[in-house]
Parts: structure tokens; C-alpha cells; sequence
């Protein structure tokens, strides 16, 4: 089985020595990369910094990687598993140990970066919900931001949460909404248009696909959009949606899956019944939990102020 371990500057010769297997192990890159320059000296002076992960397997040492603060997330770097413990769960594992402590030490996403030549190990990020923010040259920044899970005891509270996240938003911003029929999304929609302070009541937009809200003051206008109805990508990119999102905050409802190619920042707002989605057991007033997932650069460092 697999054991992470934190580890700081006394573990700097088991990390140099799984950074030199692993990366070595590895076909030559142009430039190359510059972890094999690594040496005790400079991986116990960043391990004694801000630590890092060594990976178990049966007791034995086979994955490491390095902390480095990066804003109000934490950088993963000389990120390696040694090629006879690949395809185990070990860098899996490592990653989910990074969120953990990350976490703890009160950052809110991860930020690795890869080279452009590997794609699996972009995809290996991709698969464990990084997201591509920037290409620079040979290099490929991708973000991890953490999911953030509330519970709305009523409508109220759901409503509550939407004016907390109002002052947040500006214009350009995408929020999408998913959860069963009945789940708040409207309700939690209503709740922002208020605070927004938008014209004209938001409700269920049934007999149109999207709905305008223009504000009632300085700022954006709110653009409400029931993609319940929609058949896909296409339709939604029919709505010409693309003129009033850098103008308004754009709400999804009902949007998992479909709207996320619109922009790559964006906030997704998961919303469900605390009983689950049986239809037998459910109850109008049921708490419902709510779980925010920020994707992109744009959310880096926002949701702390929520
Ligand atoms: P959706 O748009 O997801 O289909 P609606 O917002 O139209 O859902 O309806 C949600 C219904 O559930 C409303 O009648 C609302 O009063 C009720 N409700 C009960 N508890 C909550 C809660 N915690 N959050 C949101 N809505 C709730
Ligand atoms: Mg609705």
C-alpha cells in the first residue's frame, strides 16, 4: 500500500535521489528540464522552506515532490514517481496528499507545471482536475482550485449564500448550475438577481431560453439562461450568448456538461437535496448542500472573501 508522508530538510537526500531516478529516467527534453540540476544543497534549502511528500510503497521510498507557495495556492514542483512503482496509484496518491495539506496550511488550489512535449502527464493533471490557465513556451501552467461544500438548512439560507457571492462577481463572470429539478437553482438565481440589483424578478425561464436582467445601477447586467431545454453545445452557442457575457454575470441552469465550453473560468455551483435525488424520499424542504467548484485563474484567491 501507499503511505505520503510530509516531509521537510531531513528527507532532502530521499528526494534528491527519487528526483534523480525518476526525472532521469525520462527521455531527454529541449531545454532540459532542470530538475536533474538539483542538488542536496538546493533541495534541503526548498524543503526546509516549505516541505514536500515522499510516497511509500511496502516501506519503501518511490514518489516525492517539493512545496513552493504561489499566491494563495501551493506549486507542486519536481513532481516524481520512479518507473518501476508507476501505474500503482502512487502519484494519484501524492496528489490527493498535496490537496490535504494544502488545505490544512489554508490555500485554496494546487498549480503544477508540466512541458508542452508530455502529453500524457498533462492529461495525468487534466484527469485529476487541473486545468490548462496559460501557455508559456515549453511550459504549460495548469490550476487545481478546491471545491468548496456548504449546506442551506432553507431557501433563505440558499439566497444568503447567492448575496454573499454577489459582491464577487463582475462582468464576464460564469456561474453554472447544476442539480435536479426543484433543487434551488432558481431560487438560488433570485437570491443574486437582488443583490445584483437587477431588473425584473428572476424566475423559471420557461418560455424563454435566456433572460436579460439589466441592472438597475452601475453594475452588470444579469443574464439568465435554462439550458434544461437546450439539445446541446451547439444551441446554447446559437444564443448568441458570447455579445452579453463580457457585459453581464451569466447564469446556467442546469448547465453540467454543456455550457462549460463557453469560458474557462467560470463557477460551478452543484446543488442537491441532503436526502439524495429519490424522488420517494426527497422533501420540498429537505437542507440542500451546495458544492462550489471554481475553475480558472479568475477565481484564484476569490472565494477566501466569500
Ligand atoms: P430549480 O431551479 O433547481 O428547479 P427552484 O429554485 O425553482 O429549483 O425550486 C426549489 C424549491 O425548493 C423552491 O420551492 C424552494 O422554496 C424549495 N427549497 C427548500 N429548501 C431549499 C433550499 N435549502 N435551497 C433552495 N430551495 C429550497
Ligand atoms: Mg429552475
Amino acid at each position: 500500500m501507499t503511505l505520503v508522508r510530509v516531509v521537510g530538510a531531513e528527507s532532502a537526500p530521499v528526494v534528491l535521489e527519487l528526483i534523480g531516478a525518476a526525472f532521469g529516467a525520462r527521455a531527454p527534453l529541449d531545454p532540459p528540464t532542470a530538475a536533474l540540476s538539483e542538488t542536496l544543497e538546493t533541495v534541503t534549502a526548498e524543503l526546509g522552506a516549505y516541505g514536500g511528500l515522499v510516497a511509500e510503497l511496502d516501506g519503501r521510498p518511490v514518489g516525492a515532490l517539493i512545496f513552493e507557495p504561489v499566491g494563495t495556492a501551493v506549486g507542486l514542483r519536481r513532481f516524481g514517481v520512479l518507473p518501476s512503482a508507476q501505474g500503482r496509484g502512487v502519484a494519484a496518491a501524492l496528489v490527493d496528499a498535496a490537496e490535504s495539506r494544502a488545505r490544512e496550511l489554508g490555500c485554496d488550489g494546487l498549480r503544477v507545471t508540466a512541458r508542452v512535449e508530455l502529453p500524457a502527464t498533462i492529461e495525468f493533471w487534466e484527469h485529476h482536475g487541473f486545468v490548462d490557465v496559460e501557455r508559456e513556451g515549453v511550459n504549460v501552467h495548469l490550476v487545481k482550485l478546491f471545491e468548496q461544500t456548504l449546506t442551506a438548512a432553507g431557501p433563505e439560507d440558499t439566497q444568503r449564500f447567492a448575496e454573499r457571492l454577489a459582491p464577487l462577481l463582475r462582468a464576464g463572470d460564469l456561474l453554472i448550475l447544476t442539480g435536479d429539478l426543484g433543487a434551488g437553482k432558481t431560487t438560488f438565481t433570485q437570491g443574486l438577481g437582488r443583490a445584483l440589483g437587477v431588473r425584473g424578478d428572476v424566475t423559471s425561464p420557461t418560455f424563454v431560453i435566456a433572460r436579460v436582467h439589466p441592472s438597475l445601477g452601475e453594475g452588470p447586467a444579469l443574464v439568465h439562461v435554462d439550458a434544461y431545454r437546450l439539445g446541446g453545445y451547439a444551441e446554447l452557442d446559437d444564443l448568441d450568448l458570447d455579445t452579453s457575457l463580457d457585459d453581464a454575470v451569466t447564469v446556467v441552469e442546469w448547465g453540467g456538461g454543456l455550457a462549460e465550453g463557453l469560458a474557462t473560468d467560470r463557477l460551478e455551483i452543484a446543488i442537491t437535496r441532503s436526502s439524495g435525488s429519490n424522488p420517494v424520499l426527497a422533501e420540498d424542504h429537505d437542507p440542500r448542500h451546495i458544492v462550489v467548484h471554481p475553475v480558472g485563474l479568475r477565481w484564484l484567491g476569490e472565494l477566501e472573501k466569500l
